[in-house]
């Protein structure tokens, strides 16, 4: 399995890719040399011949040789010749006959071949037989008169040339295995040069790793390469967000439970000190009981929001989307609130500017537009007013939420849509929240691809505005 691996490796591609560079060249360099070679040399040693032929063939006419194949001058070159080129000489009559065979084997004999019939019709052929490592010439014997007296064929042993084509063919070899060795060597050394990096990133990427079990924070910084750079710069900015992530999900965590301890330990508190008590008076555990039900009511409302709030967290495809009235919505939303305005004395004024149809989530998006109306009806002064408004273009619909409340001072403007952030806990104390409220709505308008904005003044109030898009885009 690992070998496998290892062939899957690109350090073994690399390798791969070097060798085949490096040796290739050369051995397309020796195949053709080679052939080269062999062409070149049989092309000139025929081209020789044939002069040489040439020669002996107008000699044969003007000495009439073929007539009287006694001559000595003659007969000493052919000798010559066929010593020289290590071949063997013949010549032959008109009548296909041999006259001479410097090798006196077929002296007598008639060969007809296709060559020398050729021949007889003036053609001079030359002919490479590399099998059996040969040249065949024959060449037409002509007089002055050009007539053809017979024909010259000549067959010379190519083994010199074989033996230089074998002699560079061995010194190519061992050049190549040299030069073999030296590629191989420069292919795996460049392999794992190049491959260094990443083996460099491995290692940090486990050292951070190892760091961060630790509880300690490491940076990846490979920058070899423009590549392993984007990589350790992409790494660390998603370490980063993964970071802040972690670190809000604990501070979250840390925050629920000790939101949902609070009622619990003042429960706990009136419980013990009415039961540490002998004899107490009905009145004072009523007035105990009443505590400890609102703490209950607290502590079921903290999970109520809970709840709203991890079902927000969840992807847009959990969006039950409709087609709905917000003028509609808006009015039920208001009528449902009004009971808790009268209480606290606040106008509540809805103002419809055009009727809007909107594709939403109507269940999320009212508790959303709730929480907004609820805010601004709670951090409201006695005497004070709410104005909802609701408007819209072709592409979205607004809704502002207006009140003439407490305010919210600005450095915490920022803040308020964190989970459990309430402004200054001495006022909050007085109103009753669980600091969830936003974060639920700002996550339902996002659902939503929406947008929240605030602004504020503290001590004269806050507006919300609200846009939606008319129609979900998933
Ligand atoms: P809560 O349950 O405390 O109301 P929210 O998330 O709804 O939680 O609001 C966060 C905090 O923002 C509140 O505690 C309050 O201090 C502040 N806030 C929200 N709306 C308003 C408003 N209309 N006027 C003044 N302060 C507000």
């Amino acid at each position: 399995m690992k070998r496998l691996k290892f062939f899957h490796s690109l350090r073994f591609r690399l390798f791969l890719l070097f060798l085949l560079m490096g040796i290739m060249p050369g051995m397309a360099l020796h195949a053709g040399i080679l052939a080269s070679y062999e062409k070149k040399a049989v092309s000139n040693q025929s081209i020789d011949i044939l002069g040489q032929a040439k020669i002996l063939g107008s000699q044969l006419a003007s000495y009439d040789y073929i007539k009287d194949p006694s001559e000595e001058v003659i007969n000493a070159q052919l000798d010559l010749i066929s010593n020289v080129y290590d071949g063997r000489v013949m010549i032959m009559n008109k009548g296909f006959q041999i006259v001479k065979d410097t090798y006196g084997l077929d002296t007598g004999k008639t060969i007809i071949s296709e060559e020398v019939v050729k021949s007889f019709g003036g053609e001079e052929i030359s002919k490479y037989d590399s099998k059996n490592r040969y040249i065949e010439l024959s060449v037409p014997v002509k007089d002055q008169e050009q007539n053809t007296l017979g024909v010259l064929l000549v067959s010379v042993s190519t083994d010199s040339i074989m033996s230089n084509y074998d002699y560079l063919k061995d010194r190519m070899l061992a050049i190549e295995i040299v030069s073999a060795i030296v590629v191989v060597a420069a292919a795996v050394f460049l392999a794992r040069l190049l491959v260094h990096p990443l083996g460099k990133l491995t290692t940090s990427l486990a050292e951070i790793q190892a760091k961060e079990g630790e509880g300690g924070e490491g940076v990846l910084m490979v920058s070899d390469y423009t590549e392993t750079e984007a990589i350790s710069n992409a790494f660390n900015e998603m370490l980063g967000k993964m970071r802040v992530v972690d670190r809000s999900r604990q501070e979250f965590v840390a925050n629920v439970s000790h939101e949902l301890k609070t009622p619990l330990t003042s429960m706990k508190v009136l419980a013990d000190s009415l039961l540490g008590q002998e004899d107490v008076p009905v009145e004072l555990y009523k007035d105990f009981m009443g505590d400890i039900a609102e703490e209950i009511e607290r502590e079921n409302k903290i999970i109520n929001d809970l709840l709203s709030l991890v079902k927000m967290d969840k992807s847009a495809g959990d969006l039950n989307i409709s087609s709905v009235n917000v003028n509609e919505l808006l009015e039920m939303l208001l009528k449902r609130l009004r009971p808790i305005a009268e209480k606290q004395n606040v106008e509540l004024v809805l103002e419809s500017f055009r009727p809007v149809s909107a594709e939403i989530d109507e269940v999320k998006l009212s508790l959303a537009l709730n929480n907004l109306v609820e805010n601004a009806i709670k951090y409201n002064k006695k005497g004070g007013w709410v104005h909802v408004s609701l408007n819209a273009d072709h592409k979205y619909f607004y809704v502002r939420v207006e009140d003439s409340g407490i305010g919210i001072p600005q450095e915490d403007l920022e803040h308020i849509y964190e989970r459990f952030f309430r402004v200054d806990k001495s006022h909050s104390k007085e109103i009753k929240g669980t600091g969830l409220g936003l974060a639920i709505t700002r996550n339902a308008i996002l659902m939503h691809r929406g947008a929240i904005k605030a602004h504020s003044k503290e001590g004269e109030g806050t507006t919300f505005t609200v846009r939606i898009p008319l129609t979900y885009t998933v």
